[in-house]
């Protein structure tokens, strides 16, 4: 039997400025070799109502309607991802908002320069990736699979 933590799921989103730097590729191989499992993976055009509700935190900024713009100024790549502790796990492998200034070695440290432009969106909490997984991605579009290499991944006593 699986043990339940391997089940946790976040929600990635590979933005506009990604799609259009030819960074798609190299985003996902960063997720795959850490040795997490893809669940869900699609192209979608985002429009005012879910970038409402996605960044709900944000919509009293002054930045927000310029935020909203470059998130519709092309299509994203969403992606569920899933492993143990992989809300976490995700986050560091992103590094911080302010991209500049993330640690080297993480995606926005290593590929971006921006605040906006960041290349990524990753869950920052167990409870709102369940919620932004549900957002994004149909129930029959989250796949279940084993994956081999998680005998190599985890411990015995981890998955
Ligand atoms: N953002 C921005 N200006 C800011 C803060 C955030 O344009 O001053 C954008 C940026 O693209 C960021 C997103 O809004 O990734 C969501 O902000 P949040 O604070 O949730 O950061 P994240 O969780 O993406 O690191
Ligand atoms: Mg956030």
């Amino acid at each position: 039997m699986e043990f339940d933590g391997v089940k946790e799921k976040t929600l990635v989103l590979v933005k506009p400025d990604a799609i259009q730097r030819g960074l798609i590729g190299e985003i996902v191989g960063r997720f795959e070799k850490k040795g997490l499992k893809l669940v869900g993976i699609k192209m979608m055009a985002l429009d005012d109502e879910i970038l409402t509700k996605h960044y709900s935190h944000l919509t009293d900024k002054p930045f927000f309607p310029s935020l909203a713009n470059f998130m519709k100024s092309s299509p994203v790549i969403a992606m569920a991802w899933e492993g143990l502790e992989v809300v976490n796990a995700v986050r560091l492998l992103c590094g911080i908002t302010k991209a500049r200034t993330a640690e080297a070695g993480s995606i926005r440290g290593d590929l971006a320069m921006s605040v906006s432009c960041n290349v990524v969106h990753a869950s920052d909490t167990v409870e709102n990736a369940q919620n932004e997984v549900k957002r994004f991605f149909d129930e029959e579009e989250l796949h279940n699979y084993n994956k081999s290499e998680y005998e190599h991944v985890y411990a015995e006593d981890e998955r």
